[in-house]
């Protein structure tokens, strides 16, 4: 964790020092190291938050686009007595979970049950070839949407991380590193065609500290040229353009 209480006050690591868990209460000693990622660590044996998992580079680097007292907050639930920490929580009530690692689809429904008012933030790029794929994908001659932009990705790559994911029910966000940030919306797994739109990142994050709702790509027409060489595409098909 990036947050122990020393002396009752939220606090990242320093060398030597030593702190309390938010969530447990247990004794956490600070580990500050040139190669690794500074942390909270728990002493061994202790049981704390079963959802809590080790942290990433990446995972760290989307934390900290957000206020720092927003992130790492227990969410109570005050029927139930079930509580957990979410990644970021904003004082709009939005719980945003960054999932780096695969997670079980019975974990998956019981984020979901729990938060309630929650998206997800997913990374695509996680020592894999993903991205590249998800380029291949996106070259391949699929149906494009336009207005707002949502275009048809077959998924060409061995990874299940899109049938994975379709089985959420709230918002996913996929991270395909160099590829950007796509919002993903359904999978067909009849032929393995994905439905995405593309947002830029500074989007979200306003749109989340400002707690308006996100938006979804919208490219406005005299940008869509721009759009699709941004993208490094020449060749696609321009499909309906279904806005109302
Ligand atoms: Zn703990």
């Amino acid at each position: 964790m990036q947050f122990a209480l020393v002396d009752g006050e939220r606090s990242r690591p320093k060398k030597g020092l030593r702190g309390n868990c938010q969530y447990c209460d247990g004794e956490m000693v600070a580990k500050c190291g040139r190669y690794i990622i500074w942390h909270w660590a728990h002493m061994p044996g202790t049981n704390c938050d079963p959802w809590w998992g080790p942290e990433s580079e990446w995972h760290r680097g989307w934390k900290n686009l957000f206020p720092e007292d927003w992130q790492e907050i227990v969410h109570f639930d005050d029927r139930t007595g079930e509580k957990h920490i979410a990644d970021v929580k904003t004082p709009h009530g939005l719980v945003i979970e960054f999932q780096n690692s695969p997670m079980s689809f019975e974990e998956l429904a019981s984020r979901e049950s729990f938060y309630k008012e929650m998206i997800w933030i997913v990374n695509g790029d996680r020592g894999s070839v993903n991205p590249n794929y998800f380029n291949l994908g996106l070259m391949w001659q699929g149906e494009i949407l336009l207005r707002p932009l949502v275009r048809y990705v077959k998924w060409m790559s061995r990874s299940r991380l899109l049938h994975k994911w379709s089985a959420a029910t709230n918002p996913v966000y996929i991270d395909f590193g160099f590829m950007g940030l796509w919002r993903f919306f359904d999978f067909r797994f009849e032929d393995d065609v994905g439905a995405f739109s593309p947002l830029e990142q500074d989007w979200l994050v306003e749109a989340c500290l400002l707690g308006e709702s996100i938006p979804i790509a919208y490219v406005p027409e005299e940008n869509e040229d721009e759009y699709n060489s941004r993208l490094r595409l020449t060749d696609y098909d321009e499909g309906e353009d279904t806005s109302c």
